[in-house]
């Protein structure tokens, strides 16, 4: 069997039928960034400008990402970006839970082969998907659950931050945001250092040769 690679899930992601959804996109959106990225981050699903070049945040949203990203030390090369929906809902709905659970496959396997320290949830649907659907993000965003050994931390939806525009948002966000490095430091297995050499032996001292007899 073929060995799984980012490249030939978006492949097959790329002329996938398994919900309604491709009826109506103009270009699936598998993902992209990083194969060896230690983050992957997981937004909703693609919007007006990522249907028609088949890229996932390359809106306004996408920019404040990348902006809260530079925030942070961290270009939006160095990390995986894909949505929970891979195909644009039309409209910008929200996506059906039909739909969610045919490309959850897609999310499964890219995390499979990704193995990435920390994922990032953004806004509900992501954050439903590895938060449970219980959890109210104005409620969790910043705080972290564990998902199959994998850290998750979740956040805001750009677009929701750039629908409020308020400098309190926006702080809170780049606060979110933030608490990237120290997650990803804390999540370092330390590689052990080389045990030490073994001593020689020591002779046995006049003490040790006289407590023989
Ligand atoms: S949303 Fe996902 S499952 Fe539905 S057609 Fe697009 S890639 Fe396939």
């Amino acid at each position: 069997m073929p060995v799984e690679t980012l490249q030939s899930i978006a492949a097959e992601i790329r002329v996938c039928e398994k919900c309604e959804l491709f009826r109506t996109r103009t270009h699936a959106v598998p993902g992209e960034g990083n194969p060896f990225a230690e983050i992957m981050f997981i937004g909703e699903g693609p919007g007006f400008n990522e249907d028609q070049q088949g890229r996932p945040f390359i809106g306004a949203g996408g920019q404040l990402l990348t902006e809260m990203l530079r925030v942070i030390g961290i270009n939006r090369e160095d990390v995986f970006i894909t949505n929970v929906v891979r195909s644009r809902p039309p409209g910008n709905r929200d996506p059906l839970p039909v739909e969610l659970a045919a490309c959850d496959e897609y999310t499964v396997r890219q995390i499979a082969v990704l193995q990435p320290k920390l994922i990032v949830t953004l806004g509900r649907f992501s954050m439903a998907r590895f938060f449970g659907p219980r959890a109210r993000i104005s409620q969790i965003h910043g705080q972290t659950c564990l998902w199959e050994g994998i850290t998750c931390l979740a956040m805001y939806h750009p677009a929701a931050i750039l629908r409020n525009n308020s400098p309190q948002m926006r702080q809170m966000y780049a606060d979110d945001f933030r608490l990237i490095p120290p997650l990803i430091e804390s999540l370092t297995v330390p590689i052990a250092p080389p045990p030490p050499p073994p001593t020689p032996e020591e002779p046995p001292t006049v003490l040790d040769q006289m407590r023989l007899f």
